[in-house]
C-alpha cells in the first residue's frame, strides 16, 4: 500500500474511533484476503512496535486486517537486537515508511523498572526500558519517556522514514499520539 504517512496516521487514527465505539468484529482475516496475500505477498503501511501485554492488541485497536500492519512486540517496547532487524526488514525490504511506537497505560515493564525490580533474565529488557524511563517517578509520564526513547533511537537508526509514539489507553482502547 502506497500511503503518505499523514494518511498512515489519518488510517490509523479512523481504525482506533472504530475500534473504541467497538465497531471492530469485521477485521478483515477473510478467505479471499488470504489468498491474495499469499499470492501477492505482503506490503504493510505501519510498522507497529508495541508491548507484549495481553491487554494490548495493536490490529483490534487500530481495525486492522491481515496484511496492513507490520507489528513486532516485547515486554516494554523494548528495541533490543531482534526487534531492530524485525524494524529493518520491514523498512528495507518491504518498504514501510511509517513507524508507530506504541507504548500503554499501567505497563508493567515500566512499573518494574520504577520498582526497581531485579532479576537477572530480564537485564536487557529492564535496561533498556529503565534508560527510556530516565529516572521519572510517575508511572504516566514514565511511559511516555520510554516511547519517546524508541521514537527518537528509530528516527536516528531509520533516518528515510517517518517515526511517531502513541500511548494505548488500556481502560479506554483509545491511542492518544505523543506529537
Ligand atoms: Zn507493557
Amino acid at each position: 500500500m502506497n500511503l503518505s504517512p499523514d494518511e498512515v496516521r489519518s488510517r490509523l487514527e479512523k481504525g482506533n474511533k472504530k475500534y473504541v465505539a467497538s465497531l471492530f468484529s469485521t477485521l478483515d482475516t477473510s478467505e479471499e484476503l488470504r489468498e491474495y496475500l499469499n499470492e501477492n505477498g505482503q506490503s504493510p503501511y505501519a510498522v507497529v512496535i508495541a508491548c507484549s501485554d495481553s491487554r494490548v492488541n495493536p490490529e483490534a485497536a487500530f481495525s486492522a486486517g491481515l496484511g496492513e500492519l507490520f507489528t513486532i512486540r516485547s515486554a516494554g517496547q523494548a528495541l533490543l537486537e531482534g526487534e531492530i532487524s524485525s524494524v529493518a526488514y520491514a523498512v528495507d525490504h518491504l518498504h514501510v515508511g511509517y513507524i508507530l511506537v506504541l507504548g500503554h497505560t499501567r505497563c508493567g515493564a515500566v512499573d518494574s523498572v520504577l520498582k526497581c525490580a531485579k532479576d537477572p533474565n530480564l537485564a536487557k529488557l529492564l535496561g533498556f526500558v529503565k534508560e527510556g524511563v530516565a529516572g521519572e517517578n510517575d508511572p504516566r509520564k514514565a511511559e511516555i519517556n520510554n516511547v519517546n526513547f524508541g521514537v527518537r533511537l528509530l528516527k536516528e537508526r531509520f533516518p528515510g522514514t517517518t517515526v511517531e509514539g502513541a500511548i494505548y489507553d488500556i481502560r479506554s482502547g483509545l491511542v492518544n499520539w505523543l506529537n
